[in-house]
């Protein structure tokens, strides 16, 4: 743990393991920090916040600067720990390093931009500004999905804004999160700015960095149940939330797309980490028209992933996180398979012996989904491609938003027309539009209803750890 400018050692204290979901086995241990743990790092934001919101932006922006440095400089060694603790292939591994380094440049340049506005006022002897401050302490819970880009998406803005931070990774991960403070801090930054709790338990540390009354705001990344409980206990001291929670993307093929394309596109999104994203597709729609084509395509593209741990070479598909998450996806697909779905390529657990010791679920597509099935309301968090057709172009944003979720949805089509519709029609934060990567540091990110509250990154992101102070001048 992290706690004041320091790696604390507790060598007589309770230890959990780190485990590779590709063959069980231990990658590290480390402390099992607890409430205690919690309030001492809030003290060490606390005291440090006066001092850290004080200084100038340029100081702020040159440490995040030499962060990202940093991380990238150490891309290979992270990316390595990334594929072995969380399995996404090395490739997409280091693609997530860059996108986290990107966040922390980006933000380097944003703090320099924290503008405030002069307002005229009805009465002449009277004039307006706004100025912005830090919020405060800022408490950042992160998932084990994205486990080094999740982290700076939070922490580059606190503390470009001027905010101090206590962070708590994901049990799953949190060999990938040292690493990463690691290299955040090897840079000037004052002591007590980043804090870090790891913990196999979240629900004591998370009440205290929920509760304690000097964090100001709290930044939480997971499942929408635990997005729940946080907001609530939130709610009850006023506090400020983000909360980037579950998604249940529409994928939307019209009949003047390339099926072929789409398909190609179809399968690079579902399958990147192993289906895990919040932005994952989870209903495919495919016109009558050219749904066959599709369906060949995509089934073909699928059947050819290679499953394996993300660190050998020719892996382009990687384990799930745990056992729960394959019992999840195998439940989803019997159950849609009882119900009259078409198995087109999968379906079942992979247990070859090279893979047995893993959580490996074949890459499946399954095809004739209705909405009596649990996948067409369930995420799915796995590595299942569901696909419906339609025939009418009126019904097909009615179904697509046929959801409690709303983070991203996708449109292949050829007409500029129906491409604006999607923009005006579809209820989710996020919307591709023949774009499987509708992502950046500087775009903002978040979603609606059950997808939960507040946007990262771009100009938005950073406005999420300021407060907007009006000022009033008699002259
Ligand atoms: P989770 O919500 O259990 O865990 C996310 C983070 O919250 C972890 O750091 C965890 O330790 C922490 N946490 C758990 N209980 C807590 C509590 N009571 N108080 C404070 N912190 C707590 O998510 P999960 O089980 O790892 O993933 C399951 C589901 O979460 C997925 O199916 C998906 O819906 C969602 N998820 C979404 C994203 C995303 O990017 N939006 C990422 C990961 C998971």
């Amino acid at each position: 743990m992290y706690i004041d400018g320091c790696w604390e050692q507790f060598p007589d204290r309770q230890h959990f393991v780190s485990v590779n979901p590709a063959n069980g086995q231990a990658l590290g241990s480390l402390p099992d920090g607890t409430a205690e743990d919690a309030v001492r790092a809030i003290d060490a934001a606390a005291a440090s916040l006066q001092s850290w919101s004080a200084t100038s932006p340029y100081f702020r922006a040159d440490i995040l600067q030499k962060a990202a440095a940093n991380v990238t400089r150490e891309r290979e060694t992270i990316a390595e720990l990334m594929s072995l603790e969380q399995g996404k292939p090395l490739k997409a591994a280091r693609n997530e390093i860059n996108y986290a380094a990107d966040f922390l440049r980006w933000y380097a340049e944003e703090a320099k931009r924290i503008y405030g506005r002069t307002i005229p006022s009805a009465r002449a002897d009277q004039r307006f500004l706004t100025v912005q401050a830090a919020v405060g302490v800022v408490a950042a819970i992160t998932p084990w999905n994205y486990p080094v880009s999740m982290i700076t998406r939070k922490l580059a803005p606190a503390l470009a804004a001027g905010c101090t931070i206590v962070l708590k990774p994901a049990e799953s991960t949190p060999l990938c999160a040292k690493a990463m403070i690691d290299a955040i801090t090897d840079t000037p930054i004052p002591d007590g700015v980043v804090n870090m709790i790891t913990c196999s338990q979240p629900a004591a540390v998370g009440e205290i960095l929920v509760t304690d009354p000097r964090v100001a705001k709290i930044t939480f990344t997971g499942s929408t149940a635990v997005g729940r409980h946080i907001a609530a206990q939130a709610g009850q001291a006023l506090k400020r939330v983000s909360l980037e929670l579950g998604g249940h993307a529409p994928f939307i093929v019209y009949d003047d797309a390339d099926p072929v394309h789409a398909a190609k596109g179809a399968a690079l999104v579902k399958f990147l980490n192993t289906g895990q994203a919040c932005i994952s597709p989870n209903r495919i729609f495919v016109h009558e028209n050219i749904h066959d084509e599709f369906v060949s395509t995509l089934a073909a593209r699928t059947s050819k992933l290679q499953a394996g741990s993300g660190i050998e070479p020719d892996v382009t598909v990687g384990p799930l996180i745990n056992e729960a998450a394959i019992q999840k996806v195998e439940n989803q697909v019997n159950d849609a398979v009882s119900k009259g779905a078409v198995l087109q390529t999968g379906g079942f657990r992979l247990d070859e012996p090279h893979l047995s010791d893993g959580h490996f679920f074949a890459p499946t597509v399954l095809t004739g989904i209705t909405d009596s099935m649990l996948i067409y309301r369930e995420e799915t968090f796995g590595p299942v491609a569901a696909v419906m057709s339609f025939n009418d172009d009126d019904d097909i944003y009615a179904l697509a938003n046929d959801t409690h979720y709303g983070l991203a949805a996708y449109v292949y089509t050829q007409s500029l027309q129906r491409s604006y519709e999607a923009m005006e029609k579809l209820k989710f934060g996020i919307i591709g539009i023949n774009d499987i990567n509708p992502t950046s540091a500087a775009a903002p990110f978040g979603g609606t209803g059950d997808s939960g509250l507040g946007r990262e990154g771009g100009m938005e992101g950073i406005s999420e750890y300021l407060e907007t102070k009006t000022v009033g001048l008699s002259i």
